[in-house]
């Protein structure tokens, strides 16, 4: 147990009955609680040459941008439909009831640009894989993954077919 993880709320029924929603407001509010989970979402990287991380909308900006300045790279937004605003690569993946998908800039790394996914809570996985699936289309070299809590039950890891590690700092 960290000093930190009591600050991650279990909020039930949000955004639907039956999910328990990992709330990190709390932390994100608390400037050492803050500082150390980057810290240590960071530490399994330090030794990685990263070009870039590359955070998910929206939580995976807050944590991946704070990432990104402590692993001394740049920052790249994997957007929702309809929000960046030059051209764009889309890769649609699977949900619990139909389809969503996820958008990077065409320009946004450059070839072999070595990068980190990052997003805030990893459940089936399917949104860091799409993550995964847009950085390969760019002809970038994926270094890994990383997420501050893995949901065991959902799955996430079990499915992971991507041929980069994953880390997670908290599991549940
Ligand atoms: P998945 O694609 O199923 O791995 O879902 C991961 C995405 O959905 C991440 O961007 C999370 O922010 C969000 N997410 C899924 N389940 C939860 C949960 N129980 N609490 C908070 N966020 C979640």
């Amino acid at each position: 147990m960290t000093h930190w993880q009591h600050l991650i709320r279990d909020v039930p029924d949000f955004p639907k009955p039956g999910i328990v929603f990992k709330d990190i407001t709390p932390l994100l509010a608390d400037r050492d609680g803050f500082a150390a989970a980057i810290e240590a979402m960071a530490a399994p990287w330090r030794e990685e040459r990263l070009d870039a991380v590359v955070g998910i909308e929206s939580r995976g900006f807050i944590l991946g941008a704070a990432l990104a300045l402590a692993l001394d790279t740049g920052f790249v937004p994997v957007r929702k439909p309809g929000k960046l605003p030059a051209r764009t690569l889309s890769q649609t993946y699977a949900l619990e009831y139909g389809s969503d998908s996820l958008h990077i800039h065409a320009d946004a790394l450059p070839v072999g640009a070595r990068v980190l996914l990052v997003d805030d809570v990893l459940a089936t996985g399917g949104t860091l894989l799409a993550a995964y699936a847009l950085a390969r289309r760019l002809e970038a070299e994926v270094a890994g993954a990383a997420v501050l809590v893995e949901l065991d039950a959902l799955g996430g890891r079990a499915r992971w077919s991507a041929p980069i590690p994953l880390e997670a700092t908290l599991r549940y």
